[in-house]
C-alpha cells in the first residue's frame, strides 16, 4: 500500500520505518526541513534501539523517502497523522498541527483516501476531522482511528511485535481496509481490533491512564512499605504473579513522565470535564504523581540529612533506552534541588545538553558527575548505572548518601563500602531519612 506518514518524530518515524519493513510503500513528511534531510542521510535524528538498521535498509529498497512537501501526499492511499498533540495551558491536547495537517489534506488527497489519526487524539476528534474536510469539500475522503501503543525505548520491538492493533472506522469497508494494512501481523498471531472512530480513539487513553494509575499506586505503596518495614519489590512481585494484575508497570520509582502519560491523563481529565462525567481515579493518580514529583528533592535533601551543597544525578531521561527528556521526573528534581540552593551536576549516557532553563553541570561519566558530590541520586535506570564500580564511586564522592528512585543498586556491596543506600519502599531506607528530618 501506498502510505504518508506526516510528523516524523518518534511515533511517526517508527511506524513508516516498520510500515516499510512489512512491504508498504511509505513517505515520510515533516515540516522539519533539518530533520527530513537527516532522515533521507539515514541518520534518525532520535534515539530508538534498531531504528538506524532499519531506516537503512528501507532507504535503499527504496520502501520509504522523506519530504517537506505535503503535496506528496497526492499518491497515497492511507494517510497516517502522527504530529504532536502536546498539553495545551488548559490541560487539554492541543490539536493544531493535527488540524494543519487534516486542511492540507483537503487540498491534496487523492478521490477516497483514507486520513486516519495515529497521535494520540481526544474521544470526538474524528468528528471534527470529518467536518472539517466537510467544509473543505472532501466529504470522499475516509476518515479512520488507529492509535499507537509503542513504547519509547522498545518502539521498534513493539511495532512489529504488538500486544494488539486497534483500528477504528465508521463503516466496513474503512475498517477491513484499514485492517489489511496489519495482515501480516494478524497472519503471526496478533489481535487486530476492529471498532469505531470514537472507542478507538478511547482506548489510548483508557490504557495510558490505568497504566499511570498502576504507577501511582505502585508508588504509593512503596511509601507504605518504607513506613511498615516490608519490601516492595516482594510485593510487587507477588502482586503481579496474580493473573488479574500482571507484574508490567509494577515498579516503584520518582513519578510517572515522559512525553505520553502526564499529557495523556490531563487530557483525559478535560474529556471528564467537557463531557460531564466525573473522574475519581484518574484525577487521584495525577495528583498522587503530582506530590510525588514535588517532592523529590525534599527526599534526597532529608536522606542526606542537611542541605547539601553539590548533588550528583544519574539520568536526566524519563526511563532508559530513550534520548527523550520530555516531561522527566529528574529534571523537577533538578530544579527542586536548584531552588533550595544546591549545585547539581548531571550525568546521562545519552544526553550532553540540558534543557532550557535548567541550571547545572554536565558531566561526561557517572564517576566524573559523582567526583566532589555529598549524594548520587539514581533518577534514571540506566544499565551501566547497575554496573558501577562502588569502590571507585566511594573514593570520588566527598559525602556518603545514595539515593536510588530506581532500586538499581543493593544495599550490602554500598554499606560496605562506607555509602548509606536510601531506595524506594524498602525497610529502614527514605521513610526513615524523611521522617527523622521532620522531627
Ligand atoms: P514528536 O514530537 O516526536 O514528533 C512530532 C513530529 O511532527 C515532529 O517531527 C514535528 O516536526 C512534526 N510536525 C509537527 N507539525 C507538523 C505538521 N503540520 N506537518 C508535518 N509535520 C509536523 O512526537 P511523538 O512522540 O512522535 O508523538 C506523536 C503523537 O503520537 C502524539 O500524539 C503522541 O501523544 C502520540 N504517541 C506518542 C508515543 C511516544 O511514545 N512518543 C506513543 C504513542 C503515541
Amino acid at each position: 500500500m501506498n502510505i504518508a506518514v506526516v510528523g516524523t518524530g518518534y511515533v511517526g518515524l517508527v511506524s513508516g520505518v516498520c510500515l516499510a519493513s512489512m512491504g508498504h510503500d511509505i513517505v515520510g513528511i515533516d515540516i522539519d526541513a533539518e530533520k527530513v534531510a537527516g532522515l533521507q542521510a539515514g541518520v534518525p535524528g532520535i534515539f530508538e534501539r534498531g531504528l538506524e538498521d532499519l531506516l537503512d535498509t528501507a532507504l535503499k529498497a527504496e520502501r520509504i523517502s522523506f519530504s517537506t512537501d505535503i503535496g506528496k501526499i497526492a499518491d497515497v492511499d492511507v494517510l497516517l497523522v502522527a504530529v504532536g498533540t502536546p498539553q495545551s495551558d488548559s490541560g487539554e491536547a492541543d490539536l493544531s498541527a493535527v488540524y494543519a495537517v487534516v486542511r492540507a489534506a483537503t487540498v491534496h488527497l487523492k478521490h477516497n483516501a483514507i486520513l486516519v489519526t495515529k497521535s494520540t487524539v481526544p474521544v470526538g476528534t474524528g468528528d471534527v476531522v470529518k467536518s472539517l474536510l466537510a467544509e473543505g469539500g472532501r466529504s470522499d475522503v475516509r476518515v479512520a482511528s488507529n492509535p499507537e501503543f509503542l513504547r519509547q525505548g522498545h518502539a521498534v520491538h513493539d511495532f512489529l511485535h504488538p500486544d494488539r492493533v486497534v483500528v477504528g472506522a465508521d463503516d466496513a469497508k474503512t475498517l477491513e481496509h484499514m485492517a489489511s494494512i496489519y495482515a501480516s501481523l494478524a497472519e503471526s498471531g496478533v489481535p487486530v481490533l476492529r471498532t469505531n472512530i470514537k472507542t478507538a480513539e478511547l482506548i489510548k487513553y483508557a490504557t495510558n491512564a490505568f497504566l499511570a494509575t498502576k504507577l501511582a499506586y505502585v508508588n504509593e505503596m512503596a511509601d507504605l512499605c518504607e513506613i511498615v518495614g516490608a519490601s516492595i519489590e516482594d510485593v510487587t512481585f507477588a502482586v503481579g504473579l496474580d493473573e488479574r494484575i500482571s507484574p508490567s508497570y509494577m515498579t516503584a520509582g520518582p513519578g510517572f513522565g515522559g512525553s505520553c502519560l502526564p499529557k495523556d491523563t490531563q487530557a483525559l481529565l478535560h474529556t471528564f470535564s467537557t463531557s460531564g462525567a466525573r473522574s475519581h481515579m484518574v484525577s487521584a493518580a495525577v495528583e498522587a504523581n503530582h506530590h510525588r514529583r514535588a517532592a523529590l528533592a525534599d527526599r534526597v535533601i532529608a536522606a542526606v540529612g542537611h542541605r547539601p551543597e553539590l548533588v550528583a544525578v544519574w539520568g536526566l531521561t524519563f526511563k532508559a533506552d530513550t534520548d527523550d527528556l520530555r516531561d522527566s521526573p529528574s529534571i523537577d528534581l533538578i530544579r527542586g534541588l536548584t531552588n533550595r540552593g544546591v549545585d547539581v551536576v548531571i550525568y546521562d549516557p545519552l544526553v550532553r545538553e540540558l534543557p532550557d532553563g535548567l541550571s547545572a553541570k554536565v558531566a561526561d561519566s557517572a564517576i566524573a558527575a559523582a567526583t566532589g558530590s555529598d549524594a548520587v541520586v539514581i533518577a534514571t535506570e540506566w544499565p551501566e548505572f547497575i554496573d558501577i564500580d562502588i569502590e571507585q564511586l566511594a573514593v570520588a564522592m566527598s559525602g556518603t548518601t545514595v539515593v536510588d528512585f530506581r532500586n538499581s543498586l543493593t544495599s550490602e556491596p554500598l554499606n560496605r563500602a562506607g555509602l548509606d543506600h536510601f531506595p524506594l519502599g524498602r525497610p529502614s531506607s527514605l521513610a526513615d531519612a524523611v521522617n527523622e528530618s521532620r522531627r
